[in-house]
């Protein structure tokens, strides 16, 4: 049930839409292919690591900048703990973002198929926006944001779609636009695309966000850090102390840290979803659907034949769940997040029964 706006709430705020995210389901049995999480579980060693951490100590507070944490990141990347914020998920990362680099007379620009929580912060935090067409092949076209701007926010690879941008691109923008800061979304990169951390320390615009919500498989533990150059970061620290300071609990901070250093899981669990990923895409190309190539942990779908609406329903009777979005342009398309092996087959099985 949707609430109504009431007198009571501040103006600024009556006209806002929360984001909806997808569907958490109750109980058992499901397959859920609907919110990019990983379909393995987090690494052994962070997990230890959380329950090492739930002690009587969890009565102080925690360090209130996360150091070790933010070591952990920066010498990952080559950078100085001074170049890297982590936030309660990279949502928390993003939102701050907005409201300490993205606020400026001139639009921010992003796609226009892209996360739906981009037009919901900057709804919320007065910021703005321009949304910028993908192109006919839903492609980010870097050339179309040449166009004046109060910063540019790219999520790469993009979301839904999973199409990915070269890094060269995002050089040529990042030197096209010196004066705005750019904001790289990786909340998928490590699935396929070409990151652009190496690039900051020669870009003094450029701040690189990620998570360790999907290729780290702790959605749960809501962890995400940007890195860029330390005037952005302080930006970012500033309006984060000044309304919570301790953004990142005790069991994060010691999680995400332990998570940060198995690389063998990391790397095992990352080979798994795209070995899947590309049996998927064959499986259902072969079955008539048109399949974007995607650089993330999941697929952007359309059949010729059979309305996305219909798909998604009865999918969701076999209790398998994905993503449709009621948008123009997209909305004969589902997104489907890689499962395990298995569960990709019990999903094409389902598409068979389906389509029949
Ligand atoms: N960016 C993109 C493009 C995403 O799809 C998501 C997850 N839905 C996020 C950021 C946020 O992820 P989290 O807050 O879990 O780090």
């Amino acid at each position: 049930m949707t609430v109504p706006a009431s007198p009571f709430w501040s103006p600024a705020i009556r006209g806002l839409h929360a984001y909806v995210p997808g569907e958490q389901p109750q109980g058992e049995g499901w397959i859920k292919l609907n919110t990019n999480e990983s379909p393995y579980p987090p690494s052994p060693r962070a997990l230890a690591a959380i329950r090492a951490a739930a002690d009587e100590r969890l009565r102080l507070y925690p360090d209130p900048q996360s150091l070790a944490l933010r070591q952990t990141v920066a010498s990952r990347f080559g950078l100085e703990a001074a170049q890297v914020f982590v936030g309660n998920g990279s949502d928390e990362v993003l939102a701050l973002a907005f409201m300490a680099l993205l606020r400026h007379q001139r639009p921010v620009l992003f796609p226009d198929i892209t996360y739906s929580f981009y037009p919901v912060y900057a709804n919320l935090y007065g910021a703005a926006f321009e949304q910028v067409p993908l192109d006919p092949q839903f492609a980010v076209r870097v050339a179309d944001y040449e166009r004046p701007n109060g910063g540019i926010l790219l999520p790469n690879p993009n979301a839904p779609t999973g199409v990915a941008l070269p890094l060269a691109d995002i050089r040529a923008l990042l030197r096209a636009h010196p004066t705005s800061v750019v904001v790289i979304d990786e909340a998928y990169v490590d699935f396929g695309a070409e990151s652009a951390a190496a690039l900051v320390p020669e870009f003094p615009n450029l701040l690189v966000v990620q998570t360790l919500s999907k290729s780290r498989a702790l959605a749960g533990l809501r962890v995400g850090f940007a890195l860029g150059q330390a005037a952005l970061i302080e930006a970012l620290t500033v309006v984060k102390d000044s309304f919570n300071s301790y953004p990142l609990d005790r069991l994060a901070q010691a999680g995400a840290q332990a998570a940060l250093a198995d690389e063998a899981h990391f790397e095992h669990t990352r080979q798994q979803t795209i070995a899947s990923r590309e049996w998927l895409a064959a499986a259902l190309a072969a079955r008539g659907f048109a399949c974007l190539p995607s650089c993330a942990n999941f697929l952007f779908v359309a059949h010729p034949d059979h309305p996305a609406a219909g798909l998604m329903q009865a999918l969701r009777e076999r209790r398998i769940l994905v993503r449709h979005f009621r948008q123009p342009r997209i909305d004969n398309h589902l997104r489907i997040t890689i499962g395990t092996q298995a569960e990709c087959e019990r999903l094409v099985a389902a598409i068979d029964e389906v389509l029949a």
